[in-house]
């Protein structure tokens, strides 16, 4: 079955580290892989075919935000995906989900997919109430029209730490996501890596992965992608 892979480079790259990573990454996949450099290598990334996204975008449609990037001009340059609300843009920028929304919604008036992000932190696991946590923040980042858009589960604790959610984790978010959203694919995100992603994948409402560090990584990349 064709999954969702998004490799989300967040702020690493440069033009001679794009042209070695093709240089090794040939996967031609029935998948589809979707790649969210950060945004000045965008175009760069355009002539190998695959899926475009950009890591955030404006909640503004134009005008005096300086070094704000709008939706428009995302899909202007030949994107057709946006990821808001990723755990590091909601921690180290303050974002909040009504923000998320914002941008959500901008996102969809100018033609592009969100890529919506929600996880919860170690503490809130802890305490036993990550499910409730995790469907409050979807319920106020999610734009009030739902068709054509993706959601990932990212439980903070697992993005970059190499400890990944168990089956039984993700099987338990996931299904009471699915409560919500019962026709919207899910992604899962947070130390995915060659060894884990066939498991993850092959589970129940899991459409698809967010790979982080392990997407900066050709030939890991190439066989998360032939998972
Ligand atoms: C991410 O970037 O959202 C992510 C999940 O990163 P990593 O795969 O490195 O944990």
């Amino acid at each position: 079955m064709s999954k969702i892979i998004v490799a989300n480079w967040k702020m690493n790259g440069s033009f001679e580290f794009i042209e070695e990573f093709f240089q090794s990454f040939e996967s031609t996949t029935n998948h589809t892989l979707i790649f969210c450099p950060p945004f000045p290598y965008i175009s760069a990334i355009k002539s190998h075919g695959f899926s475009l996204g950009a890591q955030d975008c404006s909640p503004h449609t134009h005008g005096a935000y300086t070094g704000d990037i709008s939706a428009k001009m995302i899909k202007d340059i030949g994107a057709d995906y946006v990821i808001v609300g990723h755990s590091e843009r909601r921690h180290y920028h303050g974002e909040s989900s009504q923000l998320i929304k914002d941008k959500a919604t901008v996102a969809l008036d100018a033609g592009l997919t969100p890529i919506i992000c929600v996880g919860e932190s170690h503490q809130v696991r802890q305490s036993g109430s990550h499910i409730q946590f995790v469907i409050d923040q979807l319920q106020a980042s999610l734009p009030d029209h739902r068709q054509n858009i993706l959601v990932a589960y990212e439980p903070v604790w697992a993005i970059g730490t190499g400890l990944t959610a168990s089956p039984d984790d993700i099987g338990e978010m996931h299904a009471a996501l699915r409560n919500i959203l019962p026709t919207t694919p899910l992604l899962y995100g947070g130390s995915v890596n060659q060894e884990n992603a066939s498991v993850i994948l092959a589970l129940d409402n899991v459409e698809g992965v967010l790979v982080g560090g392990a997407s900066l990584k050709p030939q890991e990349l190439n066989q998360i992608v032939k998972s």
